[in-house]
């Protein structure tokens, strides 16, 4: 089933967090050609991407002087970088207080405070500059506390690097230098920044494609370089898009952007689920949804696309995999069955007639539809070999009555037209 792991004890927990596997994904991505990579992030101990930037963010405090022991560290997190500094934070004895918008899953409330962390929940609908905006309270309370950083994702140059230290490398060799398009999308922006610096620096020719939740402002402002004004409007996905540019984003690093619903990230979250037995949280739908999109477009078996897969399902049983809660947000969809998915499955058992039915057409109508078309096309058969059979016979009475039977089905089927 699989080639031996961890075949030596690690010290601490922490030397687990990166290389994580790239897994092919098989089934979402059936008639594509290209291959597609997912680099399944939900694999590191804290469960996200995010426990990449928990370390370095704290040793750079350290260095700098900023951190002293019995020191806070004070950020304002949509979850998981929380999760990520307070792994990090255990071994200096720091204490870790979060601000975190209400928009985000109670299980990431509850996943802070069982790491030991103070959560302090702020609401979402507030202006970026608002005092009760979750980065503006994370500040004001670093600022008060005595003996404190914040640890500043959005703001912090080590966000970046620690993408550009592991996260690109561990692609570039674990496709062995053959990734040509990296698909993510732009929270704090620190991955695809330092994710798509690394890489481009590896080979110039490599496209770095975002997705972005239709309401989040970054790929409006990527469109017309910083021209535009958007307006942000609240979505549902948790972790990813922005109602302004943060400056750990490099919008210069990104060749392609696209908008996504929360409907088509939540669609494609929960088929990694069932169809890949991915457990991935509504950003990996997201990107997947985008990394199939380009898959699709460039069409060529020779590519590599990479897609990581931010953090798992776990964190949004309450929210994208609660079928009530997906229903009263109108963002459940009966899911999607192609004419290839149903003839896959019905396998030798496959019908030789296919009956199509048009948009709000009824079941019963379309099959009337096709039961017509059915009998008009067999009708034609036999009138087809009637006549071969006819031609050589005797022209007696017999002969006469079925030439009658044969003009009067010709004369039935003749109004459906060819
Ligand atoms: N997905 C999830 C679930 C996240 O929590 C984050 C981080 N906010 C991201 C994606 C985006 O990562 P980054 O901050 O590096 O842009």
């Amino acid at each position: 089933m699989s080639e031996p792991r961890n075949l030596k004890p690690y010290g601490d927990v922490i030397e687990l967090i990166g290389w994580t596997p790239l897994i092919r994904l098989n089934h979402v991505t059936r008639g594509i050609r290209t291959p597609v990579y997912a680099k399944a992030e939900f694999f590191n101990p804290g469960g996200s991407i995010k426990d990449r930037i928990g370390g370095p963010i704290i040793e750079q405090a350290e260095r700098e002087g900023r951190l002293k022991p019995g020191g806070t560290i004070v950020e304002g997190t949509s979850g998981n970088t929380g999760i990520g500094l307070a792994i990090a934070a255990r071994n200096g004895g720091y204490k870790c207080i979060f601000t975190m918008p209400d928009k985000m899953s109670q299980e990431k409330v509850r996943l802070l405070k069982a790491f030991g962390a103070e959560v302090i929940v702020t609401p979402t609908a507030v202006p970026p500059d608002h005092p009760d905006n979750y980065v503006m309270m994370a500040k004001r309370i670093a600022h008060e506390t005595p003996n404190a950083i914040l640890a500043n994702q959005f703001y912090n140059d080590a966000n970046s690097q620690a993408h550009y230290d592991t996260t690109g490398p561990e692609i570039w060799e674990q496709t062995e230098g053959k990734v040509t398009h990296f698909v993510y999308a732009a929270g704090t922006g620190g991955t695809i920044t330092g994710v798509g610096r690394y890489l481009k620096e590896k080979n110039p020719k490599i496209q770095v494609i975002a997705g972005d939740p239709v309401g989040s402002v970054l790929a409006e402002l990527w469109r017309t370089k910083g021209e535009g004004k958007p307006e942000g409007t609240p979505y549902k996905v948790e972790g990813i898009g922005q109602d302004k540019i943060p400056g750990t984003l490099d919008m210069g690093v990104i060749d392609d952007f696209m908008t996504v619903s929360d409907k088509e990230s939540f669609a494609m979250a929960r088929r990694l689920t069932r169809e890949e037995g991915l457990f991935v949280g509504g950003s990996s739908g997201l990107v997947v949804h985008v990394a199939l999109h380009v898959a699709r477009r460039i069409d060529d078996p020779n590519a590599c696309v990479v897609v990581p897969l931010p953090d798992p399902g776990e964190r949004y049983l309450s929210k994208l995999y609660n079928d009530e809660w997906m229903r009263e947000n109108q963002l459940l969809e009966p899911d999607r069955v192609t004419l290839g998915d149903l003839l896959q499955h019905k396998g030798d058992a496959a019908p030789s007639t296919l009956v199509s039915a048009a948009p709000g057409q009824l079941v019963r109508q379309a099959l009337e539809a096709g039961a017509v078309r059915n009998a008009v096309a067999t009708g034609r058969k036999l009138l087809r070999e009637a006549g071969s059979y006819l031609e050589p016979l005797p022209q007696n009475k017999y002969h006469s009555a079925l030439v009658q039977l044969v003009e009067s089905l010709d004369t039935m089927i003749a109004p459906f037209g060819e």
